[in-house]
């Protein structure tokens, strides 16, 4: 799919061919503070469901999301998801203030981290 940014107005080519529903395959997702990237977390990722209970990403609460957060290590270029934060062109890094799709979409610009496929927890539960 191509989505224009609306800063540099070039055109952002992606590999996904439309926005992904969260609440389809069952995941939440939280872009970077600053940089052009997405965590996404399926439900079945363990830490998810002992930080949250196990529920859905759009029922998690403002608390339950911040242990989430919380729980995460640094992204390795630095920083930080977070829940709240808004996608980042790839060209220009400007923040997609609206985005053309709908809330509870997301889409990958720049580097998509799966939880359950790349180490991203503070610590495993099973560390002394
Ligand atoms: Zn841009």
């Amino acid at each position: 799919m191509r989505v224009e940014c609306s800063k540099c107005e070039r055109a952002i080519q992606l590999a996904q061919p439309y926005p992904y529903a969260a609440g389809m395959s069952d995941v939440s997702f939280a872009y970077h503070e600053t940089l052009p990237a997405v965590l996404v977390i399926p439900r079945r990722d363990e830490r998810w469901t002992e930080l949250t209970g196990g529920c859905f990403a759009h029922d998690a609460s403002a608390a339950q999301l911040k242990r989430v957060e919380d729980a995460l290590m640094p992204y390795h270029m630095g920083g930080h998801f977070r829940f709240d934060a808004k996608p980042r062109c790839p060209l220009c890094n400007a923040e997609f203030e609206q985005t053309p799709w709908p809330a509870g979409f997301y889409v990958c610009f720049g580097e998509m981290i799966d939880s359950t496929t790349h180490s991203v927890w503070e610590f495993e539960h099973d560390e002394p």
